[in-house]
């Protein structure tokens, strides 16, 4: 059978029929800048942290592991309090399976049936899919045309839809822009008091801020982790996957009140979280310096690739850039054929992402040599195409 066949006689939901499965192509070429991903592997001393925790756990496999990964959670709090500086205890942290599967039990636990949850656009495409999953309704509304949240509106939607969660990002994928605090105030404040449609009065919406990129911001911005013990209608959703380079270790978590975390315990598979996942995740925070030491790396040459596209042309025009505070950059702005560029960068090995408006390009930051070969390739592709 043809991979993404599905036999017409398989009862599959009425509402996935002629879904695809989500996921960029996971495609064997020699630059991938596609999933903004974190290019460094981990350090050789990271490596025996995790032998070492694995070897431990090892004999005890037969057991099924902490379900309330409390060791792991201390960790998330050391974590948030060195990162961001948030005063948290272990009762506002939880972690899944990547954030994927934090914001999906968030979806699970607040929306629903009945229930509707609104988003930025353009903003990260896994969002309106955690909705269909869950059976909530999944609305947008605009951002400004420099994809800066148009508040102004977002309240207006917020008003007018009445939903249950409110998933905002900062920095925002696949644009990249930052959510200034005093916008997330001001959306948070409102949530305070608005309604739920479908719920009992006193119900109000949650704020959910997916952080996934956070780490990339300039030194000194807060993490809105840091308004969790002011804002209790507040999740803020974090990962190992980008900055912390652990993608292949599937951890994500959520800070968030002590309330919303007991609401996720209760849609959580029992043991979602391996002991192995919980040991290899643990044996990262044993290095967090060296986890995070390409991270000003990264900035820097997000900042460079910026200035470089910036000053390339595509059919006499330069290059816009939305404004970064993550590991990539969408770019473009007047590409007529993005699909034909993405096409002509993949056939000189360099793999990038086809996400956004239309007209713009994703890259994500690599190694040098990997940026090297990315700059050459967007040059010869342009040229192709022009
Ligand atoms: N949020 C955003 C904005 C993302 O871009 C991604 C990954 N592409 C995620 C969440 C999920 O990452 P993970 O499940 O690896 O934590």
């Amino acid at each position: 059978m043809n991979e993404g066949m599905i036999p017409a006689d398989l009862p599959l939901r009425n509402d996935l029929i002629s879904e695809e499965p989500y996921g960029a192509p996971q495609i064997d070429v020699p630059v991938c800048l596609n999933v903004n991903e974190n290019p460094y592997p981990p350090s050789h001393a990271v490596v025996r942290s995790i032998e070492k925790r694995i070897r431990e756990i090892a004999p005890t496999l037969n057991r099924y592991p902490d379900r309330e990964h409390m060791e792991l959670r201390q960790a998330f709090v050391d974590y948030l309090a060195k990162e961001s500086q948030a005063s948290l205890t272990t009762d506002q942290v939880w972690g899944a399976n990547g954030s994927n599967e934090i914001m999906l039990q968030i979806f699970q636990a607040f929306g629903g049936p009945g229930r509707a949850a609104l988003g930025c656009d353009p903003t990260y495409s896994m969002y309106p899919e955690y909705a269909r999953d869950t059976f909530t309704q999944w609305h947008t509304a605009p951002r400004n045309a420099d994809f800066t949240l148009d508040v102004d509106r977002t309240i207006e939607a917020i008003r007018a839809i009445e939903p249950s969660i409110v998933m905002l990002t900062s920095p925002n994928n696949p644009t990249g822009t930052a959510l200034p605090m005093t916008d997330l105030k001001r959306i948070l404040d409102f949530c305070q008091n608005a309604r739920v449609a479908g719920a009992a009065d006193g119900v109000h919406p949650i704020v959910v801020v997916d952080e996934a990129y956070i780490e990339f911001r300039d030194p000194g911005t807060p993490s809105a982790a840091t308004l969790v013990n002011t804002y209790a209608n507040l999740a803020v959703s974090r990962t190992m996957s980008k900055a912390f380079a652990f993608a292949g270790a599937r951890v994500g978590y959520v800070a968030a009140s002590a309330g919303i975390i007991n609401c996720l315990r209760i849609v959580r598979m029992p043991y979602h979280l391996s002991a192995v996942t919980q040991a290899t995740a643990l044996a990262g925070f044993d290095h967090t310096d060296d986890q995070l030491a390409q991270v000003g790396h990264l900035r820097e040459l997000r900042e460079q690739t910026a200035q470089w596209l910036r000053e390339q042309t595509y059919k006499g025009e330069p290059l816009e850039v939305a404004p970064s505070q993550s590991n990539f950059l969408m770019f473009g702005g007047h590409f007529d054929d993005r699909g034909m560029i993405f096409d002509e960068m993949l056939r000189r090995g360099v793999l990038i992402r086809v996400v956004g408006p239309d007209g713009w390009l994703r890259v994500c930051m690599g190694t040098d040599d990997e940026m090297a070969r990315f700059r050459e390739a967007l040059t010869a592709s342009m040229r192709a195409v022009e």
